[in-house]
């Protein structure tokens, strides 16, 4: 995708804070993290959301989610992280290149508020 922010960091066209890179998958720090840890992984291949995920993406995001907790254990995250995938409009989704946020390393809240 020509127009994709996340397309282009992958491409080297825009700098980033690099966690990781293979030839399916690049990690890199978020520009404006929620915790002292936060990264995002996402495919080279150009998918919008994980609503647009089909069965011929399932042995990627499977691949996809075995690497995560690896690259969480090598940026300190021994005691756990939080993996989040905003999927749409509708869940709070800015970027349509998919992707999991990898967050860790503070005082994680509970993800959902109840009263
Ligand atoms: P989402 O709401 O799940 O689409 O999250 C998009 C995330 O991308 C946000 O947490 C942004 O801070 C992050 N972000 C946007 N532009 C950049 C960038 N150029 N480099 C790193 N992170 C970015
Ligand atoms: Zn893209």
């Amino acid at each position: 995708m020509t127009d994709c922010i996340f397309c282009k960091i992958a491409q080297g066209e825009i700098p980033c804070r690099k966690v990781y890179e293979d030839d399916e998958f690049f990690a890199f720090h978020d520009i404006n993290p929620a915790a002292p840890v936060h990264f995002m992984l996402i495919p080279k291949l150009h998918l919008a959301s994980l609503a647009e995920a089909g069965e011929a993406h399932a042995a990627l995001l499977g691949r996809m989610l075995v690497l995560a907790p690896r690259l969480a254990r090598e940026q300190g995250l021994e005691n756990g992280f939080r993996t989040v995938i905003n999927t749409g409009k509708g869940g709070g989704q800015e970027v349509f290149h998919f992707h999991i946020h990898i967050i860790g390393g503070g005082n994680i809240p509970p993800m959902v508020r109840r009263s």
